[in-house]
Order: C-alpha cells, then sequence, then structure tokens
C-alpha cells in the first residue's frame, strides 16, 4: 500500500471520515501529492482537471489515468469527499433547495436561483449590471424569460457551518444550535454539486455565489477562506460574483479587511439602533453596531462598489417610518457607501413574529430611497420549499 507520510491533505478537517478528500487540494498540494507517488508530473494537471473542471465525484470516474494509478490513489486511503445531493425540493418559481449530505452523514442546506433574487441590485459588481442589462435588453419581458440569454444567470446559496451558534431570534437555522463548522472542501463543494446537477459551466454561465445559508461564516473562518480560495483559484469563480454575509463577528470582519481575495461583503444590520438590534440578535450585546462600522470602514472597496446591509423586516418591530429616518441617518453619519437590501420576514413555526405588510415595506423602502440610501427589495424565492432566507432548517418537514 502507498503511503502518504510528510503531507496532511486538509489540516482543517475535523473527523477522520473525510480524511485523504482531494476535493480541497490546491493544484500546488495535487503536485505534491503527485511527487510523492512517484509519477509524471503531468499527472498532477490531469488530477486537477477531474478534481474541478469535470467535478468528478469518484475517483473511478479520472479516466484520464490508468487504472493502475486510480487504484493507487485509493488504495493510499483518497477519495474525492464532494459532498452529495440527498434530497431536492423544486419551488413553482424554479428555486431548488437541497439537502447536501457530507461523507459523515451530516447534512447541510444549499439552494439554487435561477436569475438570482435582485441581491446584487445596485451593489456596484458585474453580477448587478447584468441583471441591469438582462432586464433591460428585454423591456416588458418577465424576468422568467431571460432564459432565453445565450448563458443562464444563476445564484447559489451556501451554507458554512451545521447549525448556527448566533441565535438570532428571529432565524429558524438558529433553532438548531451549531453542531459542526463545514470543511472548505464541503463549502466549494456544494458549489459543485450544484453546478453538476444543472450542468452548469464556469465561463459560459453566470453563476453568483452568496455565503448566506447555513450558518455564520465569520465563526468559520478559516475554512469559509479556504473554500473562496478553492472556489476562485481551482473552480475559476470571480470573487467579484461572491458575497458573504455576516451577522457581525467583529475579530472575522477586522481579519477580512485584511484579505487580497476577497468577496463582497454584506452585514447582517437589521436594525437602527443597538437597543432594537439587540432585542433580536442578541450578539449585539458583544459587538455594538459603531464597533462593526469602524471595521467596514478598513475593508478597502472596488470602484463603484458599495457596501450591502442587509435589513430583514420584522413587523412592529423594526419596520415603521421612524426606523428608516434613523436607519438613512446612521448609514449617512456611517460614511461607508452603503446599499441596503430589504428582506421580507419569512415566518417559520415557534417564531414569534410577523410579517410586515406590503404597504409597510413600499413605504419603508421609499423613506430610505428618499433619505439618499439605495434601498432594494430581495424578492423572496422558493417560499413554497422553506428556501427563502433564514427558513433553511435542515428537519424535512
Ligand atoms: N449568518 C449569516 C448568513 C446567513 S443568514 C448572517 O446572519 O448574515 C442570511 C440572511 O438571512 C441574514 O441577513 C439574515 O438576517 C437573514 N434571515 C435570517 N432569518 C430570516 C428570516 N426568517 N426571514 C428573512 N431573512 C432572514
Ligand atoms: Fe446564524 Fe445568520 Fe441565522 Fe443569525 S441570521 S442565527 S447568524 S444563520
Amino acid at each position: 500500500m502507498a503511503s502518504f507520510p510528510q503531507f496532511d491533505p486538509e489540516p482543517q478537517r475535523n473527523s477522520e471520515s473525510r480524511k485523504g478528500s482531494l476535493f480541497s487540494l490546491s493544484f500546488k498540494q495535487l503536485t505534491e501529492l503527485i511527487e510523492t507517488f512517484r509519477l509524471e508530473p503531468y499527472r498532477s494537471r490531469q488530477l486537477w482537471h477531474a478534481l474541478y473542471q469535470q467535478r468528478v465525484s469518484s475517483i473511478e470516474e479520472i479516466t484520464s489515468l490508468p487504472q493502475s494509478i486510480r487504484d493507487r490513489l485509493i488504495q493510499a486511503g483518497f477519495q474525492i469527499g464532494l459532498p452529495r445531493i440527498a434530497q431536492t425540493y423544486v419551488s413553482s418559481d424554479g428555486t431548488e433547495r437541497y439537502l447536501v449530505a457530507c461523507l459523515d452523514e451530516e447534512t447541510v442546506e444549499t439552494v439554487w436561483m435561477p436569475n438570482g433574487d435582485d441581491g446584487e441590485m445596485g451593489d456596484g459588481s458585474e453580477a448587478a449590471s447584468e441583471e441591469a442589462d438582462a432586464v433591460a435588453a428585454t423591456p416588458g419581458t418577465p424576468i422568467e424569460e431571460s432564459r432565453l440569454l445565450p448563458y443562464r444567470r444563476a445564484t447559489i446559496c451556501i451554507s458554512s457551518q451545521v447549525g448556527c451558534a448566533v441565535n438570532c431570534q428571529f432565524c429558524l437555522t438558529a433553532k438548531l444550535g451549531v453542531k459542526r463548522n463545514l470543511t472548505a472542501g464541503e463549502i466549494a463543494g456544494q458549489v459543485a454539486a450544484v453546478l453538476n446537477r444543472h450542468q452548469a459551466r464556469i465561463g459560459r454561465d453566470r453563476i453568483n455565489l452568496v455565503f448566506m445559508g447555513m450558518g455564520e461564516p465569520f465563526l468559520n473562518y478559516d475554512n469559509f477562506m479556504a473554500a473562496v480560495h478553492l472556489l476562485v483559484e481551482e473552480m475559476g469563480i470571480p470573487e467579484s460574483r461572491m458575497t458573504v454575509s455576516t451577522s457581525g463577528i467583529l475579530p472575522g470582519i477586522q481579519r477580512f479587511a485584511k484579505e487580497k481575495l476577497r468577496p463582497k461583503l454584506a452585514l447582517s444590520l437589521n436594525a437602527p439602533n443597538d437597543s432594537i438590534r439587540e432585542s433580536i440578535m442578541p450578539i449585539t450585546r458583544k459587538w455594538k453596531i459603531e464597533n462593526l462600522f469602524e471595521a467596514l470602514r478598513e475593508i478597502p472597496l472596488r470602484p463603484r462598489e458599495r457596501m450591502t446591509f442587509e435589513y430583514v423586516l420584522l413587523g412592529g418591530v423594526n419596520d415603521r417610518l421612524q426606523d428608516a429616518a434613523e436607519l438613512a441617518a446612521l448609514l449617512r453619519r456611517s460614511g461607508l457607501p452603503a446599499k441596503v437590501n430589504l428582506i421580507v420576514w419569512n415566518p417559520g413555526p415557534d417564531i414569534p413574529y410577523r410579517m410586515p405588510t406590503p404597504a409597510d415595506v413600499a413605504a419603508f423602502q421609499s423613506h430610505l430611497i428618499a433619505d439618499g440610501v439605495p434601498a432594494f427589495l430581495r424578492r423572496p424565492r422558493g417560499r413554497d420549499i422553506y428556501a427563502a432566507c433564514g427558513q433553511l432548517k435542515r428537519t424535512v418537514e
């Protein structure tokens, strides 16, 4: 049996069952691996191509490698390690929600939203201007018909942890508590599994990624960033097409500000002041809005980029006109180039809030805009299959 001594393929893994996952190794690490097997150097390119371009799910499928090499890899304890889609729920609006199983059978949820949910609107990104182009190119055409474009556009919503420890009062995922962190391969692997299902091609199809599924990415910082590197450097998805959302983990934001490879950032603000925020997001006790803003100001933005602030509208809690006025003032004072993504709260069992009325939502949005703050309403996607924000609960109800 080939031994594999000097090199730990995935130092951050925390379960034996994921030992030897090839999907998580960079090209450089694959090259080192091929060297330890004393194989021809071009084999590393073949292996890399099978993993990240073909996105194979078993070593047996790597037919560019002779059987003898495949056997040696398997005997040495390697596996591909891609998570697999265990269940699929299809919404009437085309959104698909997947229960994705890791090798240890822990499951997380991943969502595919054809044509996105307008979350990129107004953030100054490539993805946002395409969205606008597609709408402009087909005046009066329902957005669903932009399928006629020669490429597909979709947003994939990815989980970063099994459950979440942050305990936001309005979020279903919070009810699970946190079970474990996902590894980098499991985070990026959700994308590979969903791309495979849709036979999507990076380079042709416009795929946006949002780290807005289960979990708090900045409480699993190293694996989250390692996943970003895999997605960008190995899979070829530009980081300008990625948005990571955080509930406001201060040390995470501070580290993020120093990253070279940096997705766009969204802060789940959800309130115009610390006292309302604390009542719905207890984590505010630890880090105040002002501390978070201070850290956000250290993040270098790309030309035209805006910082996104998510704001879940909870009926009677944070959706009044005075809240909109206070929010606009807060953002103006912050000095940050900001845009607000309004999200109508999605209800869930045993969560003691109510949805805002459509009139209150419209008034809130208009008030922000009148006060000079760009504000967009996120289209709720896949409500009928519990795929919308905060509805990602692992149980299969
Ligand atoms: N943990 C990260 C990312 C996942 S949550 C974060 O909190 O930012 C992604 C977004 O969904 C957050 O902006 C959160 O405020 C929002 N959200 C959570 N529960 C929701 C619900 N029930 N309805 C609408 N949005 C919700
Ligand atoms: Fe965790 Fe985000 Fe839900 Fe808060 S909103 S509990 S941080 S997943």
